[in-house]
């Protein structure tokens, strides 16, 4: 693993314009070497869930923001984690990424507590599409090989063509090798983030993350990125952060935060039956008829 890591350092070093949020894909490509390792500590039950918290409680600077906040993340599809702004979803990634620790309560990947899992090895499980999508500098090429310096043209293609971004690099006048921005392709929020997801794809990362994806997209660009999430979903454990109800109605599992604490969890059918808030917040974004509920 020696080779592509510091082949991948390097060409981070050759695209600094632009790089300074871009961190967290240097995290990602300093993949651990224990990648093939077994899951899961030996002789234990295996864990079906990828991602569990159990009982965390949390607080910045004393004031509680989490409390007694537990729920399961099943290994493959997509969940998502709603709620009204301010409720603690962001908390909640930034908790699994180890950025901060639970006051009390454990956080598990694959039945592992997190703060046992090494930095190198817990950063090979979970690949991040952060908010808005940064443009680099460079070709699309080189955007995308910052996650996988040896992926080939076949790679690159089949992942493009997961996300929706195939035909966007057809029509660029040096296709993959036209550079992104004024001087190049052009890409919208939604391309972008696409670009983004696609680059995500082409680590091994088996868990991703995504804070809001789809805040700030027009509704074409939105479904778009819908798609490119459930094609993800496909293969790998996606945890979707969302504002917009319309990005999770199809997830097969929806945890509802308020004010710091879990006020429901299930299918959103199961939402729609038990949770108000859940009914109410669809009713705002006019996603439920005003009769139901
Ligand atoms: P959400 O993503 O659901 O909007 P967050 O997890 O970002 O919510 O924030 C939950 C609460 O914690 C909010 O009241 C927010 O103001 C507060 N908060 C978030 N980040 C910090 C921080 N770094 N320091 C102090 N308070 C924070
Ligand atoms: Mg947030």
């Amino acid at each position: 693993l020696t080779m592509p890591i510091n082949q991948a350092i390097s060409a981070v070093a050759q695209l600094q314009t632009g790089l300074a949020a871009f961190g967290r894909i240097e995290e990602v490509l300093r993949l651990p070497a224990e990648r093939s390792a077994p899951e899961g500590p030996t002789g234990a039950m295996p864990d079906r869930a990828a991602i569990r918290f159990e009982r965390v409680s949390f607080s910045y600077d004393r004031r509680p923001v989490l409390s007694d906040v537990s729920f399961a993340v099943p290994a493959g599809g997509l969940t998502a984690v709603i709620g009204p702004s301010g409720a603690g979803k962001s908390t909640v990634l930034a908790l699994i990424e180890r950025f901060y620790e639970p006051d009390s309560g454990t956080i598990r990947i694959d039945g592992v507590p997190v703060d046992r899992m090494t930095t190198g090895r817990l950063r090979g499980r979970l690949g991040y599409v952060e908010q808005s999508a940064p443009v680099l500098a460079g070709t699309i090429r080189e955007n995308l090989l910052l996650a996988a310096p040896h992926a080939g043209g076949l790679r690159l293609a089949s992942v493009l063509e997961r996300v929706g971004l195939a035909e966007v690099v057809a029509r660029a006048p040096q296709g993959l090798d036209t550079p992104v921005g004024d001087n190049g392709v052009r890409l919208s929020g939604g391309e972008r983030q696409r670009l983004a997801i696609a680059r995500a794809l082409l680590t091994d990362a088996p868990i991703m993350l995504m804070d809001e994806p789809t805040s700030n997209l027009d509704a074409r660009n939105e479904a778009a990125l819908r798609d490119a999430i459930a094609e993800v979903a496909r293969d790998r454990t996606v945890l979707v952060v969302a504002h917009r109800l319309s990005t999770v109605v199809d997830a097969d599992r929806i945890v509802l935060l308020d004010r710091g604490r879990v006020a429901a969890a299930g299918h959103h059918h199961e939402l729609v039956a038990s949770s108000p808030l859940y009914r109410e917040m669809l009713r705002r974004q006019l996603l439920l008829p005003s009769g139901v509920g």
